[in-house]
């Protein structure tokens, strides 16, 4: 494909300005030395360059996305259309409160539902995104145990099987990271983690279901370890799609949870943004929460700061038209919904996961939650094929691939998450795909380094792509 640089030539253009009216004055002095490199075309020239553009683009509207860890499920178009009223689009956060109290609404009924949800009693849309409320929830631990001149709490404890962004967070709040492994049966070691608790300990960062998609049995046990030995219990909740209006963060024992708004609560991602990472607590941690909170005051909504806020972590209020999206989504779906939700992405992901396992070993063969992971070990290990030429070959069937090589505890690992979304004929389709792609690693083992053959692009470099971006157009250099 050309890119729009490459398209067109000077003096084409798309803009048609109405004849001045005014008078023209130079402007001398801030004129720029060199005119603007922009790309001279059509607005022909250019609706096609944004319609190739799209057609390269995989996304949920395009098929099946089973990404691990990420919940690529369908947003229903509801959701734009209420995001998109101008009673939502055309404000200011400055405005006097008076004349938005129905987006204060919003945040308000958000956060009351997703309190409920989630069982905490306090909570703050500022964080845009999932990293950015693991961070946040640090702040507010870190606050707690400062509070009560409990210094020596320097440690988090993160299970190995953990989402890259805990550990990450933890070290950017300025904690050391403790790694416990998991036991066997891919679930936290209780004897491990006895170990690793002590006075130093700040606190544990966990999701449940885990990473490897199962739900920890002795979840009970963790918290209270935890608090027992005088930490708080921090709650990923970016899975919250299993077990949302099943069980609560709250009633496991966790203080403090961040949601993902944009996997759960149904707001388009994976191309970057806006996402929106809500923070609940405890009502004993409310004190310490970032930003202003929406109260109720003398019959209308107010804004106001918590008493020893650990301050903004974002400006304003968040990212608000995704909190519209989400408060539509949850209004859609409604109580029995909800639940209704959760249980067929466990349905989903249980179902794939036998109709595959007799040739597909599962790093777990139990009954999973919202996702699974697969091993591809053996197979590597007899026919060299591995878990990349699995994922590459499905992109030649218009398959999104699972998310690779994680967690990291799994050798050649496939993690597939199929979401409530897809129905049992698109799941049964894939599955034959999945079965037709093993057939062919094992006939002709060769062919598969070569896939994908039919896509734009073959085979990246990977690590170059991350080292060196190529990120300008190189015509400009000339
Ligand atoms: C996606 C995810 C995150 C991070 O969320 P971002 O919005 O990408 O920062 C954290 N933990 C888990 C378990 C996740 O799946």
């Amino acid at each position: 494909m050309k890119l729009i640089f490459e398209r067109g030539k000077e003096g084409q253009h798309c803009t048609l300005l109405p004849v001045c009216d005014v008078p023209v004055t130079d402007l001398k002095a801030p004129k720029r030395e060199r005119p603007l490199h922009l790309p001279h075309v059509s607005e022909n020239e250019l609706s096609r360059h944004y319609t190739e553009l799209a057609g390269q683009v995989h996304g949920v509207n395009n098929g099946f996305y089973p990404l691990g860890s990420c919940t690529m499920k369908y947003n229903p178009k509801v959701n734009e259309k209420a995001a998109s009223l101008r009673g939502f689009t055309d404000i200011h956060p400055l405005q006097p409160k008076h004349t938005v109290q129905g987006c204060l609404e919003v945040i308000k009924r958000s956060e009351d539902m997703l309190c409920e949800i989630t069982g905490m009693d306090a909570m703050t849309m500022q964080p845009a995104a999932g990293a950015h409320g693991e961070f946040t929830g640090l702040l507010l631990i870190k606050a707690y145990h400062d509070s009560r001149h409990d210094t020596k709490r320097r440690k988090i404890i993160v299970p190995d099987s953990a989402h890259g962004t805990n550990p990450a967070s933890a070290a950017m709040v300025g904690y050391d990271v403790v790694s416990i492994p998991s036991g066997v049966d891919g679930c936290v070691d209780l004897d491990k983690l006895k170990e690793a608790v002590g006075e130093d300990t700040a606190g544990l960062m966990l999701t449940n279901p885990n990473t490897v998609g199962l739900f920890d049995k002795n979840i009970l046990a963790i918290t209270s370890i935890i608090h027992e030995a005088g930490g708080l219990a921090y709650y990923d909740g970016a899975n919250l799609n299993a077990v949302m209006g099943i069980v609560r963060p709250g009633d496991m024992g966790f203080d403090v949870v961040h949601l993902n708004l944009h996997k759960t609560f149904s707001t388009p991602h994976g191309g970057g943004g806006p996402g929106s990472g809500p923070v609940g607590c405890k009502a004993f941690l409310q004190e310490f929460l970032p930003g202003k909170q929406v109260e109720e005051k003398e019959g209308a909504l107010a804004f106001a700061l918590p008493k020893h806020t650990v301050g903004n972590v974002k400006a304003f209020y968040g990212n608000f038209l995704v909190v519209v999206r989400a408060l539509t989504y949850l209004l859609t779906l409604g109580k029995e919904g909800i639940p209704e939700a959760a249980e067929n992405a466990v349905l989903n992901a249980n179902y794939m996961m036998h109709k595959l396992k007799d040739i597909y070993p599962m790093a777990y063969d139990e009954t999973c939650m919202h996702e699974f992971v697969m091993t591809l070990e053996k197979m590597k290990h007899e026919t060299d094929v591995s878990a990349m030429d699995i994922a590459k070959a499905l992109l030649d069937y218009g398959i999104h691939p699972p998310t690779m090589y994680f967690p990291l505890i799994v050798h050649e690992a496939l993690m597939i998450e199929p979401t409530e979304t897809e129905s049992r004929e698109t799941l049964d389709e894939v599955i034959g795909v999945f079965r037709e792609i093993y057939d062919k690693a094992r006939e002709n083992p060769g062919a598969m380094h070569e896939a994908p053959v039919g896509t734009y692009v073959r085979r990246l470099d990977e690590v170059r792509a991350a080292r060196k971006p190529v990120l300008r157009f190189a015509g400009f250099e000339k």
